[in-house]
């Protein structure tokens, strides 16, 4: 969605070398064995994990989310006067009239972390919202979008591209800098990543790199190459805005929308919780979380805005009522409010308690992960999933789901992950999981 790359001069040597600065410290540590169910989450565990107090280790103290919800995410480019670049740019006044028409629908403007808050099950949102993206690290959106943002109190997400934000020539004078970011930062703007340079992530695609004196070369990647300079752009990004801002990085939009499974495989590892394209769909309770489609505005087909909110006008509940499960009943390991020493536990449940269980209709959704292939044992009414790869952040939210005599039937948990432990252990022998 950037037509601005092509007249960039790109500082690949700088890439290169952060590269090798930063190969990925924690991307050694092995799965440790011992995963230790303590009940209750001790004493040290950290902000994210959203347990239980300690004496009660077994309660579902989360809301039952609407899974019926629906989401729009739009994504804006450049505000300008002058319209030169209709693919990537809106006029300011068109902009603020669309920030209208959401009100004016009864359309709710959410963060991006509540949407994913949402999706993991932890955090109800309203039954019709949007999330309000921009990217590519515009100064526009500093000076223009933002005071219109502010003006309606909506949160927004920023998806930046550090090349753009690092060489001053890179960005044509036109780009956000660090400082204006860390100002949004402090005023509670979501910044994520769009890769280091903007380029197609596929490998063998053409690309422009760009010599230690600026000189550019388009040419194609492959092999190795390709994956230094891919690690560079999914990775060395994330790192890159995490350092310099002080920001955890969850979610990447992918530039053009285009990507294939390697780079999704790179962007989970990476830690990544969700990742963007520009297909624009409604965000369902189901959508997979490695492909949210957004709706990009553009200044000569505003229909797009126009469906889009139609997509969601007519969404008023519908879907069957959903029968919570307390997770103590299932058994659930690891149990609720624990926390495990380990990044890769194995997950299970048993729905024995429940009756009428449709086998095939048995799923579970690991936070960070998504949908996860379980496997299920209708005799026993065993679900389990052994995790393979690994858990990031300190706590982990686990949804059961089943159609039981013809309803729904679900279960949440959180448990804690105590990394520092995990990493510790590593010196104890265990299984190599093969990725
Ligand atoms: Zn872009």
């Amino acid at each position: 969605m950037m037509i601005r790359f092509a007249i960039l001069p790109l500082i690949l040597a700088l890439n290169f070398s952060m590269c090798k600065k930063n190969p990925s410290a924690e991307g050694s540590s092995q799965p440790a064995v011992s995963s230790s169910p303590s009940a209750g989450a001790s004493a040290g565990a950290s902000p994210g994990t959203s347990a239980g107090p300690p004496s009660s280790p077994a309660k579902i103290s989360k809301p039952v989310v609407d899974q019926t919800a629906q989401t729009i995410i739009f994504c804006y480019h450049r505000l300008v006067d002058k319209i030169r670049y209709p693919g990537t740019e809106i006029t300011p006044a068109a902009f603020e009239a669309e920030m209208q028409q959401l009100k004016d629908a009864g359309i709710t403007v959410i963060t991006m972390q509540d949407l994913l808050a949402w999706k993991r099950g932890d955090k109800n949102i309203p039954p019709r919202c949007a999330v309000i993206t921009f990217d590519d690290g515009w100064k526009s959106q500093y000076e223009v979008a933002w005071p219109i943002m502010k003006k309606f109190g909506y949160p927004f997400t920023m998806f930046i591209y550090t090349e753009g934000v690092r060489g001053g020539s890179l960005g044509g004078g036109e780009a956000i800098t660090w400082e204006q970011l860390a100002d949004m930062r402090d005023n509670g703007v979501d910044i994520q990543a769009h890769t280091a340079t903007h380029q197609d992530l596929r490998e063998g695609h053409n690309i422009m790199l760009a010599a230690p004196g600026g000189k550019r070369t388009r040419t194609k990647l492959t092999g190795p190459q390709y994956e230094q300079w891919v690690h560079n752009e999914v990775v060395g990004s994330k790192e890159l805005l995490e350092q310099r801002l002080g920001i955890k990085v969850n979610c990447f939009a992918v530039p053009f929308g285009n990507y294939n499974e390697h780079v999704k495989e790179l962007a989970r590892n990476a830690g990544f919780e969700a990742m963007f394209t520009v297909y624009g769909q409604p965000i369902t309770f189901t959508s997979p979380l490695d492909s949210l489609g957004r709706y990009a505005i553009e200044a000569n087909k505003p229909k797009v805005f126009v469906d889009a909110v139609k997509m969601i006008g007519t969404s008023s509940g519908g879907a069957a009522a959903v029968a919570e499960v307390g997770a103590a009943d299932l058994s659930t390991q690891p149990a609720d409010g624990s926390t495990v020493h380990t990044a890769l536990p194995l997950i299970k449940a048993n729905l024995s308690r429940v009756s009428g269980i449709e086998p095939a209709s048995v799923q579970m959704r690991v936070s960070g992960l998504g949908v996860v292939p379980v496997s299920y044992d209708p005799k026993t009414g065993t679900v389990l999933y052994q995790v393979t790869q690994k858990l990031r952040g300190d706590s982990c939210t686990v949804i059961v789901s089943a159609k039981a005599e013809g309803k729904k039937v679900e279960a949440h948990w959180t448990f804690g992950i105590d990394a520092t432990a995990a990493a510790a252990a590593k010196a104890s022998p265990s299984p190599t999981v093969k990725k």
